[in-house]
């Protein structure tokens, strides 16, 4: 993945059935680009400013705290905004089968997910990871990602949940879990394919 804050692949409004607009612009165009500008601000003239957001997040316990939580935000909001559409999108049949037998259903994994998201305490994400072959939920701290060596548990990410109030906030207060609610309902399963087939 490049260093390069990249364009929100959608219009602000178009999550607006389970987002609304002004928090993903607050989201994107502060929260985000604050993460990437201080990120970039960390590695510059350092040795890891040559490395791969990857390298860099694969040592993460190694590195100094804003390398961590900057690199972090900068990466998790990535997969996140890409976790994302406007609806009507669904697991692929590799997807589909590896989630039955994994979790039995879909609608399994989604309260698994679900409860990863909700006990998560304070701020952090939940993820779907592939981790050795197989699809395991987990959540992180923070801005803290499975890619990290430091993360509980390790793996690639395909799916990831913020669940930091600055992602839900302003529409729905301190209701976490209706915000999850509402959050499935804009799931882009199509890229987490994707993610699947590639990692
Ligand atoms: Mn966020």
């Amino acid at each position: 993945m490049s260093f390069e804050f990249p364009d929100l692949p959608y219009d602000f409004s178009a999550l607006e059935q389970s987002i609304d607009a002004q928090t993903m612009e607050i989201h994107y165009d502060r929260h985000h680009r604050a993460y990437h500008t201080n990120f970039m601000g960390a590695i510059k003239d350092t040795p890891l400013a040559d490395q791969s957001l990857e390298q860099i997040l694969a040592a993460a316990g190694t590195h100094a705290p804003a390398v961590r939580n900057n690199g972090g935000g900068f990466y998790n909001h990535i997969i996140y905004w890409n976790s994302m559409c406007n609806g009507g999108s669904a697991p692929s049949s590799d997807l589909a089968s590896a989630i039955d037998a994994e979790f039995g259903s879909l609608d399994a994994l989604q309260e698994k997910l679900t409860v990863a998201g909700m006990t998560r305490f304070g701020s952090g994400f939940a993820w779907l990871i592939k981790k050795d072959g197989k699809l395991v939920v987990t959540s992180t701290p923070n801005q803290d990602n499975p890619l990290m060596d430091c993360a509980e548990v390790q793996g690639a990410p395909l799916l990831g949940m913020d669940v930091w109030e600055h992602a839900y906030y302003l529409r729905y207060q301190n209701k976490r879990p209706d915000y999850i609610k509402a959050w499935w309902d804009v799931v882009d399963w199509a890229k987490v394919s994707e993610r699947f087939t590639a990692s």
